[in-house]
């Protein structure tokens, strides 16, 4: 059969997403997902919803949307930019701010999907190792010469997470190179650097629902930052997909965002059960580094990082496992609700012994 996949389709490896198994119904702690239902009112907001309003192109703009997230960061609406999840935020920011003769940079242990999107874009690409094993080295990063740096914060897989200061730091100290903040888990750690955007124009932070608001389900992500950069991402927006967010998604995220309390009441509980299973971990021998984020990333007990996860994903217990060198040490565990966790150590115990 003729082959019609271009080169460059064919030559590129794809971001390989958490697993979704349909043989069973397992504990499914392995895509930092919060266990906790959405806000009410976001619920309120898609119950409500309109659907005799389907018919209508949604606002390419999400203006209501941009509002209200402007609100919640303390900026203008020209100061948000809203995307089909924080991925496609981020996957725009390769366009935007980037090319061929403009690298990108990041730390060598992070989220994977920046290679991908680099390698999708022709973008180049340099890589500093993790100093002390879990910690960003910012003074290598700083004498690396590129365009801009992608710092998630807290840091996928590890968790370990760069205080506002140590941020604002290293941000002040590279004027000339844009910083992308990606702070998917950062609601996690609460040293957001998305007040910083309105001190400095090299500053993009780009955060997401899909974890701290619990809609991963809705696919709705934004960036904050100066207009000009803001202005980039619109462009690369409407060369490639006008209306990224349907009707539903802006309802639902904006009401979810307005709902303060809530949102503050769900990160404190997955908080307090981070702090609990973290220990309940070390007890167990794992060796856990702290984290900021919604998963702990668990290794070098007795067993292998492969090894936890076949034999917890036999229990019934699904977490992500890496064979890369370093990762393959360890496994990233969402934080669950108190019963799965509860479920998840009495595995581990049953496995160790
Ligand atoms: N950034 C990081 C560090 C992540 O781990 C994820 C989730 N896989 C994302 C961004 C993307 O999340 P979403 O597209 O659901 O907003």
């Amino acid at each position: 059969m003729k082959n019609f996949l271009s080169e460059k389709a064919r030559s590129l490896a794809p971001y390989t997403a958490g697993e979704q198994p349909k043989d069973k119904r397992y504990i499914k702690l392995n895509t930092n997902e919060n266990p906790y239902p959405p806000s009410p009112r976001a619920l309120a907001a898609l119950n409500t919803f309109k659907g005799d309003t389907l018919n209508l192109y949604p606002d390419p703009q999400a203006e209501e949307l941009r509002k209200a997230i402007a609100l919640a960061e303390g900026v203008s609406p020209e100061n948000v930019f809203c995307g089909n999840g924080s991925d496609e935020v981020l996957a725009l920011c390769f366009p935007a701010f980037f090319g061929e003769k403009e690298s990108a940079c990041f730390p060598a242990i992070t989220y994977s999907f920046y290679e991908v999107f680099a390698r999708f874009f022709s973008v180049p690409v340099q890589t500093v190792s993790l100093k002390e094993e879990f910690y960003i080295d910012f003074e290598r990063l700083k004498g690396i010469d590129c365009r801009g740096y992608f710092i998630a914060n807290p840091n996928a897989p590890t968790g370990a997470a760069v205080p506002l200061a140590e941020m604002e730091r290293f941000i002040a100290s590279v004027p000339d190179r844009l910083v992308i903040a990606d702070e998917a888990y950062m609601d996690f750690y609460g040293q957001s650097c998305a007040p910083l955007t309105r001190k400095y124009e090299n500053l993009l932070v780009v955060k997401t629902f899909s974890k701290s608001y619990s809609l991963a389900g809705m696919r709705c992500g934004y960036a904050v930052g100066c207009p000009s950069l803001i202005e980039g991402l619109f462009r690369m927006k409407d060369c490639f997909n006008s209306y990224p967010l349907d009707g539903i998604c802006q309802a639902v995220c904006r009401a979810a965002i307005e709902d303060i309390a809530y949102h503050k009441k769900t990160v404190r509980l997955v908080i307090s059960e981070r702090v609990r299973l973290q220990a309940e971990l070390r007890a167990l021998g794992f060796t856990v580094p702290e984290s900021g984020a919604n998963f702990l990333f668990v290794g070098r007990a007795r067993i292998s990082g492969k090894e936890i996860y076949t034999r917890l994903k036999e229990e019934g217990v699904l977490v992500r496992f890496w064979d890369k060198p370093f990762l393959r040490d360890f496994c990233r565990i969402t934080v669950g609700a108190r019963e799965q966790n509860d479920v998840l150590i009495e595995k581990l115990k049953q496995i160790l012994s």
